[in-house]
């Protein structure tokens, strides 16, 4: 990476890892992928029970293999025929791993779901929430960040599962009510009630979309 790109995106991480725990969450910064993922096995703690929603950040930085090898107690919702017997385990879980579609530079975490398992697992339930976020997610403000949620990671995310929005079609949000939207839900993490529950690594790269 350019050095003057990796100069900005520290400086930026700085302002947005203060603005987490102004808003009692903590953040992290790591320079590039491999610092990511083990600072992520860190904070998990080998032993604990996770399990994950939507997260392509975290099989990008290789976390998801790691957690697979058999020192944690990965709950693999993908592998599991109940499905909703792997949603509910999640909010018993010790630890649940997230992306984000978009943080502001002061701290606030902006999530869409369809199913929605993935928000109201953040909201509450499982014991400690990980965010797995790429500096490209960075946004400077909560509308600049429901713009970005709205208008590229949703319609990524459309076109990823191949459903019929009108989305998959422009490129950018319609505002639709398909059947098959994606964006039921809106979650805007603004703070966390309690401490050491909400972890954010922001990672010196781009991930996920
Ligand atoms: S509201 Fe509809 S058109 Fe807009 S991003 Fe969501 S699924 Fe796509």
């Amino acid at each position: 990476m350019n050095e003057n790109i990796f100069k900005r995106n520290e400086l930026l991480a700085g302002k947005v890892i203060k603005g987490l725990e102004s808003r009692n969450m903590t953040g992290y910064y790591a320079a590039n992928k491999d610092e990511a993922r083990k600072l992520a096995l860190s904070i998990i703690g080998k032993g604990s029970s996770v399990t994950m929603g939507g997260a392509m950040s975290a099989h990008e930085i290789g976390l998801v293999e790691e957690l697979k090898k058999g020192e944690y107690d990965f709950i693999d919702r993908d592998a599991m025929e109940d499905k909703r017997a792997a949603m509910l385990m999640a909010y018993d879980a010790d630890v649940f791993l997230s992306s984000a579609n978009a943080i502001t530079e002061d701290g606030v975490i902006v999530n869409i779901d369809g199913n929605s398992n993935r928000v109201s697992a953040i909201a509450q339930g499982p014991r400690k929430v990980l965010f797995i976020v790429g500096m490209n997610k960075v946004c400077d403000d909560v509308d600049g960040a429901l713009k970005r949620a709205r208008n590229v990671a949703a319609p990524i995310n459309a076109q990823r599962f191949n459903i019929s929005t009108p989305c998959t079609k422009t490129g950018s949000c319609m505002n639709c009510k398909s059947p098959d939207t994606i964006c039921c839900q809106f979650l805007i993490t603004r703070f966390s009630r309690h401490k050491d529950r909400i972890h954010v690594i922001l990672v010196n790269d781009n991930l996920g979309f």
